[in-house]
């Protein structure tokens, strides 16, 4: 292995890098840095996320810079604005000891006649979001005839995001004489035919990706409407009703949003993130891991310090943007030599996510379905029969109870028998929905008590008495009242 200052680095950039806490190069960066740093020839480096690629090509790249020429020397394309500001925030930091390189970051979604402003004064280095960059090489205020470098970076996502238009129409703009390099996490068809088109006889750097998702881990998918999710969530919850499930949110507020709709509805659920004082999320923690919490829901943050092993199911209400968050959140299933399922929540336009997953992470995604009210019945009369069969009596019925029972039944086949006790059971699950043990009854919190386990997230009513209230619910459905937000809105109001 290789350090950072076998690699050509100028001694302004080591200094910035070492100050970053930057002390050995990623296998990228080691492969890349010696091409690139002074190399004629065009480059493709492909390494999974989080490798290390802004700086594979960030470092070289500043050190080509002459901050004495004002022509804009490089241009960094990146699929999104925030890859952009990150991309222009690290270059920023590499370059702090450096004689003056100017970097800017434009993109769309933000005003365009600041950046018009801004690139008004020379600017060596820009990076920019492809739409936007063609709206300001039409109104002439970037011009890219002296550029020496562009980078295509995350390039699969730009071709995924549908920017292989722009990507054309820039590379049309840019001189001959410029190098190319293209960094990407994959490979793929459309990234070949930009190589083919717009590079010549590139060097090529192939990382290849160590980590591997467990193997104890199914991985599913399910189409949802964003308004639908939490709905769909209680779908997969009551077909389950044994599950032990961590459910990721993007932020505090969806996380606490929906572990008070699910506790609304009577779920063992609870939140867990950073606006919670450690008070709290101890005492959250301690109810999870002794059974008073059933399903936690939680943001990334909250949750990388958990430990937690026997969770059935991790459910992804939003997908990272991260693809090692996948990894992160989808191992707290699966532990320990048991089987775990992870399931993502998905729009209808967001199949290419699992589909980036799915080749990133050398993973097999299955679509699944949002269990209707009719799978939740099937298993859950499924479970009943399993119960009644394994059941071990734990006192016998009387002789003379079991005698008159028989009389009273005699005439029925075990056909017809089971046909009755069955719907009975169906009747029990719609209506007062408690088929076990009825010594616990359902007792509708006060308000007061609501209120204290909202804000607390305590209270022993949010435990054993709300099965009831779920079969109802989820028997609700049954009654073939399945539209989406209507349903639910109007399901809400019963409750
Ligand atoms: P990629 O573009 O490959 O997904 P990034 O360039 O965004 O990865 O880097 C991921 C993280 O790793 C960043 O926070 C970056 O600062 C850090 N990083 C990169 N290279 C090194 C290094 N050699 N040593 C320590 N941290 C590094
Ligand atoms: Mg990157």
């Amino acid at each position: 292995m290789k350090s950072f200052d076998q690699l050509g680095l100028s001694e302004p950039i080591l200094k910035a890098i070492k100050e970053m806490g930057f002390e050995t190069p990623s296998d990228i960066q080691e492969k890349a840095i010696p091409q690139i740093i002074d190399g004629e020839r065009d480059f493709i480096g492909l390494a999974q996320t989080g490798t290390g690629k802004t700086a594979a090509f960030g470092l070289p790249l500043l050190d080509r810079i002459d901050p004495d020429d004002p022509a804009t020397q490089a241009l960094i394309l990146a699929p999104t604005r925030e890859l952009g500001r990150q991309i222009a925030e690290q270059l920023n930091k590499f370059s702090k000891y450096q004689k003056r390189v100017n970097v800017l970051a434009v993109y769309g979604g933000a005003a365009i006649s600041q950046q018009i402003r801004a690139l008004r004064k020379p600017q060596h280095v820009i990076i920019a979001t492809p739409g936007r960059l063609i709206d300001l090489i039409q109104r002439k205020s970037v011009n890219l005839e002296e550029l020496d470098l562009l980078v295509l970076d995350e390039a699969d996502e730009m071709l995924t995001m549908g920017f292989k238009d722009e990507i054309d129409k820039i590379l049309s703009y840019a001189p001959d004489t410029k190098k190319t390099w293209l960094f990407s996490a994959t490979m793929s068809n459309d990234i070949r035919k930009i190589v083919n088109t717009y590079m010549t006889k590139p060097i090529e750097v192939k990382i290849n990706a160590k980590q591997k998702v467990n193997t104890d881990i199914e991985h599913q998918f399910a189409i949802v409407r964003g308004t639908d999710k939490t709905e769909a969530l209680t779908r997969f919850l009551d077909a389950e009703p044994e599950m032990r499930a961590v459910v990721f949110c993007r932020t505090k507020r969806d996380t606490q949003q929906l572990a008070d709709d699910l506790f609304r509805k009577k779920y063992k659920a609870d939140a867990l993130h950073g606006d919670l004082s450690q008070r709290i999320r101890d005492r959250v923690m301690a109810r999870f891991k002794n059974n008073d919490v059933q399903i936690l829901i939680a943001t990334d943050v909250a949750a990388r310090g958990i430990d937690v092993n026997d969770l059935t199911h991790v459910f992804h209400f939003a997908l990272p943007d991260d693809l090692e968050y996948y990894t992160h959140r989808s191992g707290r299933t699966g532990r320990a030599g048991k089987k775990g399922t992870s399931i993502s929540f998905i729009g209808g336009r967001e199949k290419y996510k699992i589909d980036r997953l799915q080749k990133q992470l050398d993973i097999y995604f299955q679509k699944v379905l949002v269990p209707t009210a009719d799978d939740i019945y099937e298993q859950r009369i499924e479970g009943w029969c399993h119960q009644v069969v394994d059941r071990e009596a734990a006192n016998t019925l009387s002789p003379k109870l079991l005698r008159k029972a028989l009389t009273l039944f005699g005439e029925l086949s075990k056909e017809e028998l089971i046909e009755k006790i069955l719907l009975h059971e169906l009747e029990k699950f719609s209506y007062d929905g408690s088929g076990r043990d009825l010594n616990e009854t359902f007792k509708k919190p006060t308000r007061e008590e609501r209120m204290r386990n909202r804000g607390g997230g305590s209270g022993y009513n949010r435990s054993g008495n709300r099965d009831g209230r779920r079969r109802k619910r989820s028997y609700g459905d049954s009654s073939g009242n399945r539209s989406k937000g209507g349903g639910r809105r109007r399901r809400d109001r019963k409750e």
